[in-house]
């Protein structure tokens, strides 16, 4: 792969690897003892395949604990307007 150590945001070749880099998923959670390569110009992270699966792992966990709080926060204002399940599936068009 000669094409290995260049930035593919930018196309530089200023990569420099790092490990044990703590990145951030949504603002409220991160992961730590990450490793790959970093761009010195553009600043692009490109995570080796293990990281990459654990930083994935970590944000599917993030969006699933995001989804689980906009449904009870559904529910909630559900519940405050009374309306039924069905009512508010139509008023956001989900649901059966
Ligand atoms: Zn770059």
């Amino acid at each position: 792969m000669a094409e290995k150590n260049v930035c593919r945001a930018c196309g530089s070749d200023q990569l420099g690897a790092f490990s044990g880099k703590t990145l951030s998923i949504d603002g409220q959670s991160s992961v730590s003892g990450l490793a790959g390569l970093q761009c010195a110009v553009c600043g692009e992270v490109f995570l080796d395949a293990k990281s990459q699966d654990k930083y994935i792992e970590a944000c599917d966990a993030a969006v699933l604990a995001e989804r689980e709080r906009e449904q009870q926060e559904l529910i909630r204002i559900r519940k405050k307007l009374k309306l039924t399940q069905h009512q508010a599936a139509q008023l956001t068009g989900g649901g059966p």
